[in-house]
C-alpha cells in the first residue's frame, strides 16, 4: 500500500491503524476527511494528542487517568470515603459515575486478571490497594469487575484482600449481563446494579493471602 501514498500520507494512514478497530480503509478515509475538509481539526487533534500522551497519567490513589497527582474523585470532600468501588477501566468508573448511584471513592485495576498475558496482581496495583485498606476508614469494597472468567477471578482475590483487612466486598450483580463490559450498560440498569450488590463469601486464605 505504501508505494500508492506519499510517504507522508502513508505514515498517516499507518499511525491512524493503531485505534482499536480502524483498519486500513477506515485509516485512509479518516486521513481524507482530515487533510481534504478540516485541517484545523486535523492540527488541533495533533496539539490535542500530543499533550494528553505527554501529560496524563495515573492518580496516585485511584490510578484513574488525570493529568493531576491526585484526580478530583479522589480530591473531593463530598465523598463517602467508607466505601471504595473497584473497577477495570477507567470508562467503567465513568460509567458508574454517570449512573448517579454511586458517591464513593473509586480504585481502577487497569485490567484484569489474566495470567496468559502476563497480568497478575502487581500489574492491577493491588500493593497500592492493599496499603489503601490498612489506612482503615473504608468498611466496603464494591467490586464491580466483568462479568467474565477472568473478572470473576478478579473480583474474588479483591475480596479476599478486603477480608484479610476485615473489610466486607460486595459485588454488582443485578440486571449486569453476562460478559457484559460497565461502559455499555445503561444508567437506569447500572443503578439498580449498584443497589442490588450482594456479599462475596470468601476468604484470605482461599487467594493465598
Ligand atoms: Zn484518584
Amino acid at each position: 500500500m505504501s508505494n500508492v501514498y506519499s510517504p507522508l500520507l502513508a505514515d498517516l494512514i499507518q499511525a491512524l491503524q493503531c485505534l482499536p478497530g480502524v483498519g486500513q480503509k477506515s485509516a485512509q478515509r479518516m486521513a481524507f476527511h482530515l487533510l481534504d475538509r478540516d485541517r484545523e481539526a486535523a492540527r488541533r487533534l495533533a496539539r490535542s494528542l500530543e499533550s494528553a500522551a505527554n501529560q496524563i497519567g495515573h492518580c496516585e490513589q485511584c490510578r484513574m487517568l488525570t493529568e493531576e497527582t491526585v484526580c478530583r474523585f479522589c480530591r473531593s470532600t463530598h465523598r463517602d470515603s467508607s466505601k471504595i468501588c473497584v473497577l477495570e477501566t477507567p470508562a467503567d468508573l465513568l460509567a458508574i459515575e454517570n449512573s448517579g448511584a454511586y458517591d464513593g471513592r473509586y480504585f481502577v485495576l487497569m485490567g484484569h486478571l489474566s495470567p496468559i498475558d502476563g497480568i497478575g496482581p502487581t500489574e492491577l496495583g493491588l500493593d497500592l490497594l492493599d496499603a489503601r485498606l490498612a489506612e482503615g476508614g473504608i468498611n466496603e469494597v464494591v467490586v464491580a469487575t466483568s462479568v467474565t472468567v477472568e473478572g470473576d477471578a478478579t473480583a474474588h482475590l479483591i475480596a479476599a484482600l478486603a477480608a484479610k483487612h476485615g473489610v466486607k466486598a460486595t459485588r454488582i450483580a443485578y440486571g449486569v449481563p453476562v460478559g457484559g463490559e460497565l461502559e455499555f450498560i445503561d444508567s437506569g440498569t447500572l443503578s439498580r446494579a449498584l443497589l442490588g450488590r450482594r456479599q462475596i463469601e470468601t476468604s484470605p486464605e482461599e487467594a493465598g493471602l
